[in-house]
């Protein structure tokens, strides 16, 4: 064998040494019932055509890849946002290991969170007991001080009471009566990832103010609000702060997880660091006013802003590329009546310089782009902004009335006109897209890798790059650390277009006597 102990190799190029070769191939010949070569490239030719493209839009039943994940793994990232909270899910185990370890793979960080492990009996008889053993356990492990608590399918099937589970818990002497254990239902069969993000901030906020609004005043303690939403860039949180800092404005950022998803290596393990405190949840209606900076993500929210704490939510859109973060600026300005700093002006106009300098190579340049609502309708509005045109939009987690928004966003310039808008769509359909009518590029997270391989299979000329921006990204490191919002975020991604098209030029025009009459070197 040519794996030898002082010489250990990757399964890449392991798996191309001749014995392993010539023993794959024993194994699909002897055992895999492999169809004949033939038959799978003539399928595989199939479904990149416009005929398979029509079968695969009449999918009903099936999806393939679905560009989105379930509500309690929303709902873990805004509890981790909160000061020494343990995210706490009452249903499977499973469950939660699929939550850890999807962010462990994201951010390269330990993500604490406990589940009650509830098992057949529990899916009987109902998980009361595992809810409060659960919370006993956690509390004497861990010390958090507070548990936020949401629920996977099963629990949900089955209908357990959060309500009543956690008030018996407490009537039972399980855990003190005055422990904060905010919590939100999480069915993992309606909505997604940012409708459990959105589901346990309105259980957290509901758990802190609903009770005790009678001494609260609308901008008494002089500050904003702010809510990120599901927000896995650690940049964003930390553009959103410094901007604010630069115009002298005071701010709650409601779940900040910048710490805890960033911690040093320096010998001591942080299961908990930074976060928003219990006394700023409480304080948040005093604010000024409550600022969404995913306002398609945070319904359930605005509606507790707005109903409970009596604030003014602004009409606003995430704060990406150039037009939307002027208008966020403009309007923390407008509310808080400090005025925009010049670092800012400045930042903006190095932002505007840098669209000018690359605009020759991003002019005209078509993208398939997919991922969350509010990211989505961002980067659409940015790449307009830079002249690039979006031509296959996909979100399964968008709304009719969001897709309306975006539709409209397209119709006002002259580089929307070739786009369209999916909603409910998959990665698969995504797929049949990119070969029935190519893009320059993909724009999405690490699952569009299967679609660029596929596409090349296809041949060189059908390849379409992707781009990594999105959420999860999980096969290159620290693009988490990145950012997307503000004008920092919209040089950062002007920089990740404009170089992946150079790079793809290079790529293309490297064939030596062929095509490197254009292999500049000042591009
Ligand atoms: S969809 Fe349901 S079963 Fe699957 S991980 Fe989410 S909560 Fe668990």
């Amino acid at each position: 064998m040519s794996q030898q102990v002082d010489n250990i190799k990757a399964s890449y190029p392991l798996f191309l040494d001749e014995d392993y070769k010539d023993m794959l191939a024993k194994k699909r010949d002897g055992f895999e019932e492999k169809h004949p070569q033939e038959k799978i490239d003539e399928v595989f030719q199939w479904t990149t055509t416009q005929e398979y493209q029509e079968l695969n839009f009449q999918r009903e039943a099936l999806t393939i890849n679905p560009a989105k994940a379930c509500q309690p793994l929303g709902a873990v990232l805004c509890a981790l946002g909160f000061e020494k909270t343990m995210p706490y899910v009452h249903g499977s185990q499973g469950c939660v290991a699929y939550f850890r370890s999807y962010f462990n793979r994201h951010f390269r960080e330990p993500v604490s969170c406990v589940s009650d492990s509830m098992t057949e009996d529990a899916a009987v008889f109902g998980g009361q007991q595992n809810m409060k053993d659960g919370l006993q356990n956690c509390k004497a492990t861990y010390k958090p001080d507070m548990i936020a608590v949401s629920t996977t399918c099963m629990a949900e099937v089955i209908g357990d009471d959060l309500n009543a589970f956690i008030n018996n818990s407490k009537k039972e002497g399980f855990i003190p009566d005055e422990y904060p254990v905010p919590f939100a239902h999480t069915p993992s069969f309606v909505g997604s990832h940012v409708t459990g993000w959105d589901n346990m901030f309105e259980g957290i906020a509901r758990y802190f103010t609903l009770k005790s609004m009678d001494d609260k005043v609308v901008g008494s303690n002089g500050k904003l609000n702010i809510v990120p939403g599901f927000e896995t860039y650690l940049g964003n949180f930390r553009v959103i702060k410094r901007m604010l800092s630069e115009m002298g404005v005071g701010y709650s950022l409601l779940s900040d997880p910048e710490e805890v998803l960033d911690t040093p290596a320096d010998g001591q393990f942080r299961m908990y660091a930074g976060g928003t405190t219990q006394e700023e949840m409480k304080d948040a209606p005093n604010a000024l006013s409550t600022v969404l900076l995913q306002p398609w993500q945070l319904e359930k929210t605005k509606k507790l802003v707005e109903g409970t704490w009596k604030h003014e939510v602004p009409k606003l859109n995430i704060p990406m590329g150039l037009d939307w973060t002027d208008e966020f600026l403009m309007k923390v300005s407008e509310i808080s009546g400090q005025p925009i700093p010049a670092s800012l002006t400045k930042e903006r106009g190095r932002l505007v310089d840098m669209m000018t300098d690359s605009h020759t190579w991003l002019h005209g340049k078509r993208f398939a782009l997919w991922g969350d609502p509010d990211f989505v309708m961002g980067m659409v509005k940015f790449l307009l902004e830079l002249g690039c045109e979006p031509v296959h939009i996909l979100c399964n987690n968008g709304s009719k009335r969001w897709k309306k928004a975006v539709d409209a966003i397209l119709e006002a310039s002259p580089y929307g006109k070739n786009a369209t808008v999916y909603v409910g769509k998959d990665l698969w359909h995504l797929r049949s897209l990119v070969f029935t009518d190519k893009p320059d590029f993909m724009i999405g997270n690490s699952y569009g890798k299967f679609i660029q391989r596929d596409t090349l299979h296809k041949g060189k000329e059908f390849e379409v790059p992707l781009i990594r921006i999105g959420f999860p990204i999980f096969d290159r490191h620290h693009l988490h650390r990145q950012t997307t919002m503000g004008y920092e975020g919209a040089m950062q991604i002007l920089t990740t277009l404009v170089n992946s098209i150079l790079e793809r030029l290079d790529e293309e025009t490297r064939g030596m006597q062929a095509t490197d009459y254009n292999h500049d070197l000042v591009r």
